[in-house]
């Protein structure tokens, strides 16, 4: 702490505030240059329907190639793009690149993929957003089909965003509800907010087949989904117990490490044909070959 002269004031400065505000700005210059400089990309991470076991799509999740860093996580600096804006310029980026593979996929595979992209609520909110959705998919040649939008439950207090979300839900893109079962304790939004699909957060997936009150809530979050005509998928799916429970449960599509952890775009091509075969251990368990 530090005193001012002057006057009878003593102004006390705390210097762990002042490095923490500065450290801020260091990294929002970063985040600046990192996206001139094309520093971010998605990895892929599988999405299998069940019980089929197919993969029907992949969610692509952003990454920071720091030329001294290594790769950052997005849980080290999303926070921080949300509060300065930058995510929305981010988002576009990972946006055009996630349809330009899934585009390369669907041809080179002959399968319907789809690609999910996570939405922050600010960068929905923003007013050219619908038509930025809609110049992403033209330009990729895509329907609105192979892409679906994740956002939080966050984004109820956010009307203009779900006005967006509503235009661009028009077009064939779906909207699915992330983290569902974490965020906001009142359910009343789901009847109002424009939503296809649930994603279970993987909080109540890990402990499937370990406590039943968690396969409980489980059932009743799939149940109350499907009740509303909502797609389930599970996340953080991390053992053949897990998946099998998923099944018996009637949830429609799982993603998580067991089945595959998230990969570069380079190898997810080979994941595009795959299937997880988990026949009551007749087969391999998870064949997944990174
Ligand atoms: P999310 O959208 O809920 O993504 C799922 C996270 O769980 C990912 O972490 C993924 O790698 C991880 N995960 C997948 N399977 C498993 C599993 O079996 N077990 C466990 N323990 N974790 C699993 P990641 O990639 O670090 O992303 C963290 C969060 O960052 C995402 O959570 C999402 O909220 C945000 N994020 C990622 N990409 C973007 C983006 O392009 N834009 C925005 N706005 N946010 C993003
Ligand atoms: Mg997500
Ligand atoms: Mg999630
Ligand atoms: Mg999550």
């Amino acid at each position: 702490a530090a005193k001012r002269e002057g006057g009878n004031r003593a102004v006390t400065f705390d210097s762990s505030l002042h490095e923490a505000a500065l450290q801020k700005l260091e990294i929002e210059q970063d985040l600046h240059q990192a996206l001139e400089r094309g520093e971010f990309e998605a990895h892929y991470q599988p999405l299998a329907a069940l019980p089929s076991g197919e993969i029907v799509g992949f969610e692509a999740l952003l990454r920071w190639r720091h030329p001294e860093r290594g790769l950052v996580s997005p849980a080290d600096f999303v926070p921080l793009a949300e509060e300065t804006g930058l995510i929305s310029p981010i988002g576009a980026q990972v946006l055009r690149q996630a349809l330009c593979q899934v585009r390369a996929w669907r041809e080179i595979s002959g399968r319907g993929l789809f690609v999910s992209v996570n939405v922050s609520a600010c960068q929905a909110a923003r007013p050219d957003f619908p038509a930025e959705i809609a110049a992403a998919l033209a330009e990729a040649g895509l329907p609105g089909e192979a892409l679906l939008l994740e956002v939080t439950e966050s984004i109820v207090a956010q009307s203009v965003a779900i006005g967006h979300l509503e235009a661009v839900r028009r077009t064939g893109v779906r909207i699915a509800i992330d983290d569902f079962g974490t965020g906001y304790s009142s359910l009343a939004y789901l009847q109002t907010l424009p939503v296809d699909e649930l994603k279970i957060d993987k909080m109540f997936v890990s402990q499937l087949g370990r406590d039943t009150r968690s396969s409980t809530v489980t059932q009743a979050l799939i149940q109350l989904a499907h009740a509303l005509s909502l797609t389930v998928i599970a996340e953080g799916v991390e053992d053949e117990r897990q998946w099998a429970e998923l099944r018996s449960l009637g949830c429609d599509a799982a993603q998580g490490y067991w089945i595959s952890r998230p990969v570069p775009v380079a190898q997810a091509l080979a994941l595009c044909g795959w299937r997880v075969r988990s026949d009551e251990g007749e087969d391999e368990a998870a064949q997944v070959s990174v």
